[in-house]
């Protein structure tokens, strides 16, 4: 089985423009997270109607992927690379940046008009420095075809990328990835595929797990397990939201700088250049 290497409690929220209280419970410095950069969660949260979307205004990224897992509430996005997406409860958006993309992530329209709850999750997932600067690439993955796996002893895992025993999530990624959204009743047990050779984490939104018989994480609360070791036992000891993931760690350096994550501070530098130079592009004026 995969060693605990730490359980990390969430810290305080901030926000993210106007529209994204979130809780940043995952960062470039978090041990054996490789190859993970950031997890930023916002907890469910209601908004109340408004005339103006809130969100944040054109920002661009670049050397990684942005992945937007929308659980309650609506978000449009719209980049650089004209692609334009709304995206609703159970919605995924893979968004490879790699060379640069500039875009919005607003409240949807509807959303913003009604008001609502809202909960989302963003991932930025590293990129090999040889697919830093490749071009970028966007993949709109409806709730529908994000297939949904029965655990045997209850409960359900969505997968949206990897394999969940013999199902398979429609996330094509660049390097090995594993993306499940789990639900646990309480008192059921699951044995996460997790193999050797790539990092697992496991972020409980709600509730609280017992893992590997040992450590519990409960709600708000993320562990993080060893490269080496296959798999991961977890015990819900109450009804459970986890999200689940893990990857083939990138043995390179980390430069993050804001919205740009590298190798070095040289591309850091050139990449501030050319977002300024307009390199990245720039969005249609609405
Ligand atoms: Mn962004």
């Amino acid at each position: 089985m995969k060693q605990i290497l730490s359980v990390h409690k969430a810290p305080e929220k901030h926000w993210v423009g106007d529209g994204f209280p979130v809780r940043t419970v995952l960062h470039p410095k978090t041990d054996g997270a490789s190859p993970f950069l950031l997890l930023d969660y916002a907890e469910p949260i209601r908004f109340e109607p408004s005339d103006e979307p809130r969100g944040v205004e054109e920002h661009p990224h670049r050397g990684f992927e942005t992945v937007t897992i929308v659980f309650q509430g609506e978000l449009e996005h719209r980049d650089s690379a004209g692609n334009q997406g709304k995206l609703g409860p159970g919605d995924v958006q893979w968004m490879t940046a790699a060379s640069g993309v500039v875009h919005e992530e607003k409240h949807g329209a509807d959303f913003t008009r009604i008001g609502g709850t809202f909960e989302v999750a963003q991932l930025w997932v590293n990129l090999p420095a040889a697919q830093k600067m490749t071009p970028p690439a966007y993949q709109e993955l409806g709730n529908k075809s994000i297939p949904v796996a029965e655990i045997s002893g209850g409960g359900s895992a969505r997968v949206i990328a990897g394999d969940f025993n013999r199902t398979r999530g429609p996330a094509k990624t660049v390097i090995p990835v594993f993306l499940w959204d789990v639900s646990l009743p309480a008192g059921s047990r699951l044995d996460l595929p997790a193999p050797s050779g790539c990092s697992a984490i496991v972020f409980a939104r709600s509730g609280s797990v017992r893992l590997n018989d040992n450590e519990e994480a409960a709600g708000l609360e993320l562990a993080v397990f060893a490269v080496d070791g296959d798999g991961v036992d977890v015990e819900a000891l109450e009804d459970s939201k986890l999200l689940v993931l893990g990857g083939e760690p990138i043995d390179e350096p980390v430069v993050a700088h804001g919205p740009f994550v590298m190798n070095t501070f040289d591309e850091i530098r050139q990449a501030v250049a050319d977002y300024q130079n307009g390199v990245m592009g720039t969005l249609a004026v609405r």
